[in-house]
């Protein structure tokens, strides 16, 4: 495993086969150790100690989708549903730029009616913020869409593509949703001239090793500019809400696995790893992650956009308390700067 560890750090693309073994010694110390050790150190190549942080602003929790993974799924009518104002978000973005945020990311679920909207609050942030990168995560559009919020200003868009294997996504997905659209999403995304990011959750029920190895392999193929994994956390009110939550070990090998890949990437350390343990988020840092993600939603959306169970709110995943997750991040050897943080290389 070591020899493979080594390859795949040389640009080696390992089989299927190879990663299945790979990610399933994920449990034992001496690899573990090793491939963490591997990714730091190509992660300092790249990025020193730099973490980047981007300002989350979770815009609206309406969703026409009824994905079984997750809260916010239109059959969950246990759901406080909102939709932020331009003057909120904007309000946020203010917030968030005294505090030192030069990304922005507007995340949201599939809300059907928010076109207009979307292109309104770019450009606004676009003409108030120009030296600031405004990133979407909104899920499935059409070209002319994506094309629309490119032109308004924005830079990135977030889509993960939740998992590459046909069988497993109709497990996951009312049939209403595809795979293959998904990926074409991500294709026109890239195209349109997005920093593009993909990703899935670790532990997503009857995910299997094979997957995951899938997983892995599509986003070589796709080499996405920016790439969040984070672990699988029921939801009380959606089908599966008696599944099992995702490991963080095997989380944090995959962050570690991804990062020898993904050399240039920037890999967040997600909120759902901090909802798993309490130092979550430094753990994945020093996995190999290299962004943070605070989160920037007035109090009443942090609390209504639950994607899934006991989401962390109130703690320093807060953007407002920004100087204290700077202090943890300087206790475990890192440094939050306040850089846009693009992708590396891009033009
Ligand atoms: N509507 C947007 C944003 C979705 S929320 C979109 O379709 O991309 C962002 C991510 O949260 C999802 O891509 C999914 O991977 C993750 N997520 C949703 N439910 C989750 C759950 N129960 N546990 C962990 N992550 C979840």
């Amino acid at each position: 495993m070591i020899d493979l560890i080594n390859k795949i750090a040389d640009s080696y693309i390992p089989s299927k086969d190879e990663l299945i073994a790979l990610i399933d010694s994920y449990d034992n110390p001496q690899i573990c150790e090793y491939i963490t050790a591997k990714a730091v150190n190509i992660r300092k190549q790249y990025y020193d100690n730099k973490v980047y942080i981007r300002g989350l602003i979770e815009i609206s929790n309406y969703c026409k989708n009824n994905c079984y993974y997750c809260g916010i799924r239109c059959g969950n009518k246990n759901v406080n549903r909102y939709r932020l104002s331009e003057a909120e978000i904007l309000k946020s973005c203010e917030i968030g730029y005294k505090l030192g945020f030069k990304t922005f990311v507007l995340q949201g679920g599939e809300d059907p009616i928010c076109d207009n909207y979307i292109i309104d609050v770019v450009k606004s942030i676009r003409y108030n913020y120009p030296d600031c990168a405004i990133t979407l995560s909104l899920g499935e559009k059409s070209y002319e869409q994506y094309l629309s919020y490119y032109e308004a200003g924005a830079n990135r868009y977030l889509l993960r593509h939740e998992t590459a294997t046909l069988k497993h996504y109709e497990k996951l997905h009312p049939n209403n949703l595809s795979l293959e659209n998904r990926m074409k999403c991500l294709d026109m995304l890239k195209d349109i001239g997005y920093q593009t990011g993909s990703g899935f959750m670790v532990g997503s029920p009857y995910q299997t090793t094979e997957n995951l190895a899938n997983d892995l392999l599509y986003l070589a193929r796709l080499k996405p500019h920016m790439i969040g994994i984070g672990p699988f956390i029921s939801h009380k009110d959606t089908p599966f809400a008696k599944f099992p939550n995702g490991d963080l070990r095997l989380t944090l090998f995959l962050i570690s696995l991804i990062r020898i890949m993904h050399p240039s990437a920037l890999i967040p350390s997600t909120t759902a790893l901090r909802t798993l343990s309490k130092e979550g988020h430094l753990l994945g840092i020093s996995a190999g992650a290299n962004v943070i993600m605070p989160n920037l939603s007035p109090d009443d959306a942090k609390k209504n956009y639950t994607l899934y169970d006991n989401k962390v709110y109130s703690g320093n995943e807060a953007a407002i308390h920004l100087e204290e997750l700077k202090k943890e991040i300087q206790s475990i050897g890192y440094k939050i700067v306040a850089h846009r943080g693009d992708a590396f290389n891009y033009n």
